[in-house]
């Protein structure tokens, strides 16, 4: 492997991880702040240098505008889930943030801002809805009431079931340390089925 490099593009500091294989054309990856490169044994030094600003651009931008498309969706989905309300309350933007760890989400009615736990992004769609659901119903009661529960029953009748996957989630990513490695590798397996 060539030493790592970093590069800046748009402001943003990356790692450039160059690993020469058996391909003809450079491949590129973007994870997080690092992008690794596979370059043919050939490529010298100044070839791939010359090649990475751009190619990191372009993968820093297309990863920007794949975020940007899923808070679109999200906003799309609050909309819907909005508009299932007596009264709908207004939604003019959805934030997926890394900031609140403790919380699923928050509805602002003043700045009309859902913010939500970036977690949730992986989740599926219906725990996203009920979610979304949960806060907006703190716009008409402020307690976890038998009229808020009323009201998020009606608006969304997922939302038990939703509550019982986020208390799922919560319990493993907790205990997730504390599992013997054996239990882990229970709950690790890929492509059984999910019944
Ligand atoms: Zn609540």
């Amino acid at each position: 492997m060539d030493e790592p490099r970093t590069v800046t593009v748009d402001g943003v500091a990356l790692t450039v991880v160059v690993e020469r294989k058996r391909v003809k054309n450079l491949n590129a990856r973007l994870r997080g702040a690092t992008i690794r490169l596979s370059v043919p044994y050939y490529a010298s030094r100044a070839e791939i240098d010359a090649a990475v600003p751009e190619l990191a651009r372009t993968l820093l931008r297309r990863a920007r505008a794949r975020q940007v498309n899923r808070e679109e969706d999200a906003l799309a989905l609050a909309r819907r889930v909005a508009a299932r309300f007596p009264q709908p309350p207004e939604v003019g933007a959805v934030a997926f943030v890394t900031t609140q760890r403790s919380r699923w989400g928050s509805y602002s009615p003043a700045s009309r801002t859902i913010r939500l736990n970036a977690v949730l992004r992986q989740m599926p769609r219906w725990v996203l809805e009920a979610v979304v659901a949960h806060e907006l119903a703190h716009a008409f009661h402020l307690a976890h009431s038998a009229a808020f529960h009323a009201l998020l029953r009606r608006v969304c009748p997922d939302t038990e079931r939703a509550d019982a996957f986020l208390a799922g989630v919560s319990w493993l990513a907790q205990g997730w340390d504390r599992l013997d490695p054996v239990e882990r590798a229970l709950l690790h397996r890929d492509g059984g089925d999910d019944g």
